[in-house]
């Protein structure tokens, strides 16, 4: 892996490196405060910070505690041990640039299932309360936010001293390095998989963890939990469950085969993911709304098509590919573009671009149903406050970002072929509009 080509100018891009590098740990701060503290109002965050200064949010920056520190190694030990211990069938990933082909045991289906049914039967036969974690939740995130950048920066120096394969390297640019990571497939022993770790058995499934915590949360607080959590909970739940239902899918996306192991993805992982993806939910346990038994079924079913769409585009492109372009799509014989391209080893090689069913719509039409998806387990919130909104505006930007970079990518991998297909289907996301 050598020097790393910048997708925009130096200056957007070492300018939104370093500032995502200083906002991000104080704005999950204030995501945690604005939702558990202030309402759910950002004017109240607002006017707080606004009187009190830095030294107000130095005030509500919850320092890190031993039991913060006890409940997240115990749960990362869980998920580490589930890793490693579970049965699954064996996978092997893309092969990579440099022609390492990453292999991995498939257990996180069974690994989100033991973890949700311990998680709960602990709750249900009173061993540990969740509505602890929701009472620790400054402390807990304060505390991943410190330790994760620790992470990181080990993550940093095992990419330089001791890289786990040939799919490392130094762009050259500390900045760079330390928030693009240096290692494609960070390994500790053989069969560990660090960003397997990270991004999948710690940060998809804290969401699902907090997602149960804050129904039991608000369980506890009113004696019943409302019809908007209830919605919100279920989507989010179905989100997850179609995450590892999908996981060995997940090791051919750009964040396991494209992007390195270092402060964006994993950091992202470890403390974005956990406080910013739940934030919907963390909004709902103090501000309870009640919609009724037929919106709340509207809301419910339209979020059930999003996430059933969006899987069904991933589902789509992953069968055209494992069958070499033999599986149907929508009932005919797909139509499809045969892309060779060089590896940087010099070796010619050729992939299948699929060009009809969803495909065919929009070269990213697959981010459409996940952006409407997030909508729709946010809007059981109602319109009070913008604050569960922030998901849903983060993440049209992460998407509309990423399908820029993916197709810088797919244009300097394919060529006159990416060409091909652009002509073929012209719009990145949003057919006939973008
Ligand atoms: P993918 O990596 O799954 O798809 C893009 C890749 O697919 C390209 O890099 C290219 O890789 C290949 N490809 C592109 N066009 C075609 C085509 N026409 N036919 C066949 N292969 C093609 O995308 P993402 O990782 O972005 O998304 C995966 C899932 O994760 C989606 O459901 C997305 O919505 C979700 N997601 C969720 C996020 C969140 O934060 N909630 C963030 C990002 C994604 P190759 O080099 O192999 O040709």
């Amino acid at each position: 892996m050598g020097e790393t080509k910048l997708v925009h100018s130096p200056l957007i891009t070492y300018g939104s490196m370093l500032s995502l590098l200083s906002f991000t740990p104080p704005f999950v701060i204030l995501m945690w405060y604005t939702n558990v503290h202030a309402d759910g109002s950002i004017l109240k965050t607002f006017n707080h910070l606004r009187e009190n200064g830095l030294q107000g949010l130095i005030n509500i920056w919850p320092k890190p505690t031993a039991i913060a520190g006890k409940l997240i190694i115990c749960y990362a030990l869980f998920e580490a041990a589930l890793q490693l211990l579970l049965p699954g069938k064996r996978v092997e990933g893309p092969i990579s640039p440099t022609g390492h082909k990453p292999v991995y045991k498939a257990n996180g289906m069974a690994a989100y299932a033991v973890t949700l049914i311990t998680y709960i039967s602990l709750w249900w036969f009173g061993i540990f309360n969740p509505a602890i974690v929701y009472d620790h939740l400054g402390e807990i995130l304060s505390t991943l936010i410190f330790g994760s950048l620790v992470f990181c920066v080990l993550l940093y120096i095992k990419g330089h001293v001791a890289p786990s394969s040939t799919d490392s390297g130094s762009s050259g640019n500390i900045i760079v390095d330390f928030y693009w990571g240096m290692e494609l497939y960070p390994r500790i022993g053989k069969d560990f998989d660090i960003k397997v770790f990270t991004n999948c058995r710690f940060g998809m499934m804290s969401w699902a963890v907090l997602a149960v915590t804050y129904c039991i949360k608000q369980h506890e607080e009113y004696g019943s939990v409302s019809d908007s959590m209830l919605v919100n909970t279920i989507l989010m739940l179905v989100y997850v469950t179609k995450f590892f239902w999908w996981e060995a899918g997940y090791w051919n996306t750009m964040d396991i085969a494209h992007d390195r192991a270092g402060f964006y993805i994993c950091w992202g992982c470890l403390v974005w993911v956990p406080c910013i993806y739940t934030s919907p939910g963390m909004y709902l346990v103090k501000q309870p709304v009640h919609l009724g038994l037929q919106l709340a079924i509207y809301i419910l079913v339209a979020g059930l098509l999003c996430i059933y769409i969006n899987y069904d585009c991933d589902r789509q492109r992953q069968e055209f590919r494992r069958t070499n372009g033999k599986s149907t799509v929508w009932g005919k014989a797909p139509s499809k573009i045969v892309a060779s391209y060089t590896t940087t080893s010099g070796e010619k090689k050729t992939s299948l671009l699929l060009t009809s069913g969803w495909w065919g719509l929009a070269r990213h039409f697959h981010y459409v149903p996940e952006i409407l998806a997030a909508f729709f387990w946010t809007v059981p919130a109602l319109f009070n406050h913008f604050i569960p909104y922030f998901y849903v505006v983060f993440l049209t930007i992460l998407l509309f970002d990423r399908a820029k970079r993916d197709d810088d990518r797919c244009k300097a991998k394919y060529g006159k072929y990416w060409k091909l297909y652009c002509e073929k289907v012209p719009y990145r996301i949003i057919p006939g509009i973008y």
